[in-house]
């Protein structure tokens, strides 16, 4: 009989809960089950059409060849014009590396440079992904707990009091999955501060929902605020949720070279190259007009407005108004005594045709994450079956 035990680090993580609900949601559908999925944090807007060209040119223009492992030299030039433009990071394109999907980015930089005995912070709730990585990596999680009432974010107190010398990272997400949790720049200067102090600690910063900001002011990112700090963060970017491009998986990031070489080193035998007409795609996307994300933007804007004024209409439901992504966490505890525990009430959610993802797998308690990125209609619909789901 073959033996069927799977590595230890495999064993000391959990599938993805985001994507487990959102393959459950498509079976149910393929079943004949009328679902609606705000499961996964994908935009429902067409990808834009030059971007379709562009990806049709490359197939018939032969770009179905290997590339560079760490990317074109188009795309990582046009992600450099990214970074530059919409973050304020001024890299060369040898800094930057082309992965498959900002997942990927993540993965590499924590397998790349974890041992075991390291801590990873990491503020909570946070995206499902990150404690099952750093897990992976051997490493241990240290939990940053934040409160809606503190705009889910940490304090530099906060920061200051978790790190230790084993601390080699710190997760930041801005605007942040599942809460939109948005650090101004104020508060990063003093997470800066902090982190100073403490030259062995790196920091992720994950902006990919960078586009998607509903209040006030630009975008601000680690290591434009902290420029004395850039040689140690590593910023994620990518086309998925500001170009509608979740299924070319592509993502870019940006950090020091030694980093970028050392993701490059683990990305050469792992997946090698990213796919090329998904990387020819994700440089029309990143090189090309860009004059429809503020429209994109406003819609989900509105969506947002309505979703948490939806939520707080039901009775035993709150959930605070998101200041960026496409997210909203909502509190249920005061129902919980009927469904012991938030998958029980995400299944019984799922049971009256909305597949929302449980506020456990993000680190959270009694609730549940919902997904505005769908259309309108899907969206009152969905919230009309959660009222009746709880009624
Ligand atoms: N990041 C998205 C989400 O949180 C996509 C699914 C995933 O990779 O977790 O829904």
């Amino acid at each position: 009989m073959t033996d069927q035990t799977t590595s230890a680090a495999l064993r000391r993580i959990a599938p993805s809960r985001t994507n487990a609900m959102t393959d459950r949601a498509i079976e149910l559908r393929a079943a004949g089950r009328d679902i609606i999925s705000l499961s996964v944090g994908e935009p429902d807007f067409a990808t834009p059409a030059h971007v379709i060209e562009a990806a049709k040119a490359a197939l018939d223009g032969g770009q179905t060849r290997y590339t560079a492992v760490a990317g074109t030299a188009a795309l990582r030039e046009a992600a450099a014009l990214h970074f530059a433009r919409d973050l304020g990071i001024v890299v060369p394109p040898a800094q930057v590396i082309v992965t498959a999907g900002g997942k990927q980015a993540i993965f590499e930089a924590l397998l790349a440079t974890l041992d075991p005995g390291d801590d990873v912070l990491i503020p909570s709730p946070w995206w499902v992904s990150y404690p099952e990585i750093v897990r992976f990596a051997g490493a241990t999680v240290v939990d940053l707990p934040t409160k809606a009432a503190g705009g889910f974010r940490i304090t530099a107190a906060q920061l200051e009091a978790a790190i230790t010398p084993a601390t080699r990272w710190l997760l930041l997400n801005s605007p942040g999955n599942p809460t939109g949790a948005t650090y101004p720049a104020e508060e990063l200067a003093a997470l800066g501060a902090v982190l100073r102090r403490h030259p062995r600690v790196l920091v992720l910063s994950d902006d990919i929902y960078a586009p998607l900001r509903y209040g006030a002011g630009a975008h601000a990112t680690l290591s434009v605020v902290c420029p004395d700090l850039a040689d140690r963060v590593l910023t994620v970017s990518g086309v998925s949720k500001s170009h509608a491009m979740t299924g070319f998986r592509i993502g870019v990031s940006a950090g020091p070279a030694w980093l970028i070489a050392a993701m490059g080193k683990l990305q050469s035998h792992n997946s090698g190259n990213p796919c090329s007409i998904a990387q020819a795609a994700a440089t029309a996307a990143l090189a090309g007009p860009q004059d429809f994300l503020g429209e994109w933007r406003e819609r989900f804007r509105t969506r947002r407005d309505r979703v948490v004024a939806a939520i707080n209409a039901i009775p035993g439901l709150s959930a605070p108004l998101p200041d960026g992504a496409f997210y909203c966490m909502v509190d249920a505890a005061p129902v919980m005594d009927r469904f012991g525990d938030d998958e029980a009430l995400a299944l019984h959610l799922l049971e009256h045709g909305v597949a929302v993802v449980a506020a456990s797998a993000f680190g959270g308690a009694a609730g549940f994450r919902i997904s505005f990125a769908a259309d309108d209609a899907a969206l009152d619909e969905a919230l009309r079956r959660i009222a009746t789901a709880l009624g």
